[in-house]
């Protein structure tokens, strides 16, 4: 056992208090000098200067909440390298459905096996809270020492038939879920792969049983044209791998489905990258209006990837959008790192290093659901917590957790390692 266990594993008889350089509660000022007091999992007391009892020093270190990512899709967590985006979106997903095709067809344990090293990784990345999009469930792996994890069921189809046997696969796995006592929601994929009456049905369940929602708008330049029309790349792309149906299904343009979304109790966008472009696109005065229960979720490395621009932050901060921040997979993001994510924002002068962070801990946390649980440092929360520790002088608080030599040193859920150590 390592040393950072043995002195987490006495929580359970005494409390714990963890000292820092700096702590960032993300809800109040940086604390120099701060300490956050653990006990039976949960924080107890943050402060300043005298901690209780005595405390363990963890020098030149800074401790925050532990990150959320709010979206990503763990299933891909074993790709190397992320996929060729040649073509855009529409051919990036070409060679997605290529990938999947090609796995042997039974391979339940490789996927579960994925899952988990993605949950891992993000451990890794002081990440304890995910929001994952899922085309298949393994309810056990979410009991295992992790990051608290919602998992959203996709449903896909364009025919009637697909859209069917989507719909009755993801109940079964939904009501799965539930059961093992996992976090659900329910995610249609995208404007251009989810026929109207899918879409209804599933949102539909979303209302009924107060589930979180999420599906992917405006990732394209050719998606209004093809909800419009029916025709472009994504037309192409259907024909080609054989789903697209005669007649043609029946789709709904982006500011449908965000109105639609607005009446499940917490909803996601993802992406948003071509929503209100024109004066007529009507999708962020909604997303706008319903700022109580939507939000939008960047995924910036992906975003540069598939569309060759960074997420505008500053068009969705302007029309009063909340905004928060996830890695996508690895399909089209080198890791699950989610401070790389901040970084790259804050880089492309999106937005300073405090909104950076925000967005990964206070609105991401939001965005899943989880606000009570996740995203800020504060008595009677669960201990979700992540170290790291700068390499350069410490200087503004939040520069130096986005500093690219800053390593994160250990991360705690509940009070306990799931990754590093606090020695
Ligand atoms: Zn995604």
């Amino acid at each position: 056992m390592r040393a950072g266990q043995g002195i987490l594993s006495r929580q359970d008889a005494e409390p714990l208090t963890l000292r820092a350089r700096l702590v960032l509660t993300m809800h109040g000022p940086p604390l120099d000098g701060g300490w956050v007091a653990l006990k039976r999992g949960r924080i107890v007391a943050v402060g300043r200067r005298s901690p209780p009892g005595r405390p363990h020093d963890l020098g030149d270190a800074v401790i925050l909440p532990g990150l959320v990512n709010a979206h990503t899709h763990l299933e891909f967590s074993d790709l190397d390298e992320p996929l060729d985006a040649d073509g855009g979106l529409p051919g990036w997903i070409r060679r997605v459905v290529a990938e999947r095709r090609g796995r042997p067809t039974d391979r339940g344990d490789a996927v579960r096996r994925t899952i988990l090293a993605g949950l891992q990784e993000s451990a890794n990345c002081g990440v304890t809270a995910i929001g994952d999009i899922a085309t298949v469930v393994f309810p056990d792996v979410y009991s295992l020492p992790g990051p608290r994890t919602r998992v959203y069921r996709e449903v896909i189809g364009l025919s009637a038939p697909a859209a069917a046997a989507s719909l009755s696969s993801a109940g079964r796995d939904l009501d799965r879920l539930a059961s093992a006592g996992v976090p659900v929601g329910v995610s249609p994929h995208a404007p251009y792969s989810v026929a109207r009456h899918l879409g209804r049905e599933i949102l539909a369940r979303s209302r009924r049983q107060g589930l979180p929602a999420a599906i992917h708008l405006g990732e394209s330049e050719f998606e209004a044209d093809f909800l419009a029309n029916g025709r472009g790349p994504f037309r192409d792309l259907f024909e080609e791998l054989g789903v697209w149906p005669i007649p043609a299904p029946q789709l709904l343009p982006a500011e449908e489905w965000i109105t639609r979304l607005s009446r499940s109790p917490r909803g996601i966008v993802v992406h948003g990258t071509f929503l209100g472009t024109t004066a007529a696109d009507l999708s962020l005065a909604r997303l706008a209006r319903h700022r109580d229960r939507l939000c939008v979720v960047v995924c910036p490395r992906t975003t540069r990837l598939l569309s060759g621009s960074m997420p505008p932050v500053a068009r969705y901060r302007d029309a009063g959008v909340r905004v928060a921040i996830g890695t996508d997979s690895r399909a089209s993001n080198p890791d699950l790192s989610v401070l790389s994510e901040c970084r790259g924002l804050v880089a492309a002068g999106a937005c300073s290093p405090r909104e950076a962070l925000r967005m990964a801990t206070v609105d991401a946390a939001w965005a899943i659901g989880f606000e009570r649980c996740s995203g800020m440092l504060a008595a009677g929360r669960p201990a979700d917590v992540a170290i790291l520790r700068p390499e350069a002088a410490i200087g503004d608080p939040f520069v130096t957790v986005l500093d690219p030599t800053t390593r994160v040193a250990a991360t705690l859920r509940g009070g306990r390692l799931i990754s590093g150590s606090i020695d």
